[in-house]
Parts: structure tokens; C-alpha cells; sequence
């Protein structure tokens, strides 16, 4: 089984899409692509029943979309027997947990992604760069506590591009990722294993292999995903993505349903 459960539901251009007929050319894709089953993982920041959560500039500028009309294309395409899984990729807010479960109980999901892409009104993977501002051992520190805490916080089935942090390719030192490895694995969350970084700066995928068998040795399960924001992208480099997750060890990838989480064997 091959999965790609992260994209975002844009039209060819990444523009914003959120209807049932921009679900198809990512089916399509996919099936190109021999991937089995896709997940939409929009951002929550884009939409307004979400919007008391974020403070963020980068958030708030973009927090105007309606999410019905989201989980409604996804759902309609679920129930038409796509392959295709409902999903967001959420942004955990420290000390917001509760807020956080309240406001995404209602809707149908098949999994969350938790994400961190802000500390403190620094930018892990923009601007301004946490990286620059804080220099890179502390960034990195920073980064994975954030990450630990969003796992315990519970809110997630799947951790996005773990060490997203390494995005413009500086790296703290013999970085030691036993601490954020055993977080991960006592909070009984999944990682996802992405293909993203291998088109950013740094060139790799996520997470680093160190910090996959280390999940691994745990017996973390994981996911997969290409984090496309287009059709064109869906899959893409997944025979790189495989061939990590078979040197660390893994012969199965997760499934979600309804935030049921079951293995299958490694496609
Ligand atoms: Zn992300
Ligand atoms: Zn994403």
C-alpha cells in the first residue's frame, strides 16, 4: 500500500480550490503516480471557524475561507468511493489545546496533521526565520520541544515533516534525537516520512534517517506524503521516501480512518 496523506486542494496554479471538481485531477494523479489512497491536508489557518487560534500575520492574512465547502468536496469524493481520505494540516498553538479540540470536533475527519511552522512570531520554514533570530542550536532546540509538546498534546494522529527545522539546510550539531524520538513514541503518535524537503534548500527528505530509526527502534508508525500543492506533485519521489523507510526498518505504512489507525504493508 502506498499512501500520499499530505496535499493541499488547490486548482493547477495553487490557488485555492476547495470544491469537488478539483478533488479529480489529484485521483488522477495519484493513480498515475501508483499511489493507492491521497489525503487532503489543507491548512487550518485558512479558514474562519478556525480563526481564534491563529495570531500570526502569515495566518490571519489568509484566515477568509469557508471550511464546509472543504470537508464537503473531500466527504462527497470519499463517498463516492475515491480513494481519497479528509485530513487538515493544523498548526499546534501552545496552551490552545483545548480551544483546538473544541473547534475541529465537528467535522469528519480521517486524520489531523499537527504541524509547527511558527515560534513565537518567528518563522521555521519563513520569515522571519527563527533560524536567524535565534541562531541554529537554539532554533533547533526550540523547534523539537514545540513538536514534542504537540504531540502530547494528543490532537494529532500524524506529526508533518518532523524536522522541518533543517528546511534551509543549517543544522544544530550532533544533534541528539533519542529526547524528541521518545516524546513522539509515548504520546502514540504517528510521523510522516515527506518528500517536501527534497524541493527546499535543504535537499532531503524529512525526517532525517537518524531521527527515523530512532521512531523506528520505538515503533512509531508512519505515514507518507508529497505536501503537493498541485496535481503534478502527488508521489513525487515516493521511491526515495520508500527506500529510507525500508533502511530504517519499516515494512508497513499507516491507514486512517476516521481517526482509526491501522498498518498495511510497506507498497
Ligand atoms: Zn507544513
Ligand atoms: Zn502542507
Amino acid at each position: 500500500m502506498i499512501v500520499d496523506y499530505h496535499m493541499h486542494l488547490r486548482n493547477g496554479r495553487e490557488e485555492i480550490a476547495h470544491d469537488t471538481w478539483s478533488v479529480e485531477p489529484f485521483v488522477d494523479a495519484a493513480r498515475a503516480a501508483g499511489v493507492d489512497e491521497i489525503g487532503f491536508t489543507e491548512h487550518g489557518y485558512y479558514f474562519t471557524q478556525l480563526r481564534t487560534l491563529w495570531s500570526e500575520p502569515y495566518q490571519t492574512e489568509r484566515c477568509v475561507y469557508d471550511l464546509e465547502p472543504y470537508v464537503d468536496a473531500v466527504v462527497q469524493a470519499r463517498e463516492r468511493g475515491l480513494p481519497v481520505k479528509l485530513g487538515l494540516e493544523v498548526d499546534y498553538v501552545p496552551g490552545r489545546e483545548d480551544e483546538t479540540r473544541a473547534l475541529l470536533a465537528p467535522y469528519p475527519w480521517d486524520y489531523l496533521l499537527g504541524s509547527v511552522h511558527f515560534i513565537d512570531g518567528l518563522a521555521v520554514d519563513g520569515e522571519p526565520r527563527l533560524v536567524d533570530e535565534v541562531g541554529v542550536e537554539r532554533a533547533w532546540g526550540r523547534y523539537f520541544e514545540a513538536l514534542a509538546r504537540a504531540a502530547r498534546s494528543g490532537l494529532f494522529d500524524s506529526l508533518s515533516h518532523p524536522d522541518l527545522v533543517k528546511i534551509f539546510g543549517d543544522r544544530a550539531e550532533a544533534f541528539d534525537y533519542s529526547e524528541i524520538a521518545d516524546e513522539v513514541a509515548a504520546a502514540g503518535v504517528a510521523v510522516e516520512v515527506s518528500t517536501a524537503g527534497l524541493r527546499k534548500p535543504v535537499g532531503e527528505l524529512y525526517p532525517h534517517p537518524d531521527l527515523l530509526a530512532a521512531c523506528r527502534e520505538r515503533g512509531v508508525p508512519v505515514t507518507t506524503g508529497s505536501d503537493a500543492h498541485s496535481p503534478d506533485v502527488v508521489g513525487r519521489d515516493f521511491d526515495r521516501a520508500r527506500e529510507l523507510l525500508r533502511s530504517a526498518g519499516y515494512e508497513t505504512v499507516t491507514v486512517f480512518e476516521r481517526r482509526q489507525r491501522r498498518q498495511e504493508p510497506l507498497g
